[in-house]
């Protein structure tokens, strides 16, 4: 027998599943992906496995990802961790402190 492969849950209509990369992306490895979010233009760590309830070692992981990537594109942020559009799939986004939208981000955007 060769190595475990871990089999993690894909869903075809899921957004992050699909995991297009139509903002720059930070970091992706076996665990999870970093982009800018699309609405909010703040980094966000996804999960590579499509649900809501990541092994806490998976999710300390993404955090520490996170937590390195904001660090260099926000400086001083906070984690918010509530899934607002796509609560079935677990991501999190870094928002700079004191603020909800990255530069150029939030309903204000112009789009196109
Ligand atoms: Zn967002
Ligand atoms: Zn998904």
């Amino acid at each position: 027998m060769g190595a475990v492969t871990e089999v993690r849950a894909f869903d075809d209509g899921c957004p992050l599943c699909e995991a297009a990369k139509i903002t720059p992306w930070h970091h992706e490895d076996d665990v999870c992906w970093i982009a800018d979010c699309e609405i909010c233009a703040t980094p966000m760590v996804v999960w590579r496995g499509h649900g809501t309830e990541p092994p806490e070692d998976e999710r300390g992981h993404m955090m520490a990802q996170l937590v390195r990537v904001a660090q260099t594109n926000l400086g001083a942020h906070w984690i918010d961790g509530t899934m607002r559009n796509i609560p079935n799939h677990f991501h999190a986004h870094a928002r700079p402190e004191g603020g909800f939208f990255g530069p150029g981000g939030g309903p204000g955007r112009v789009v196109g």
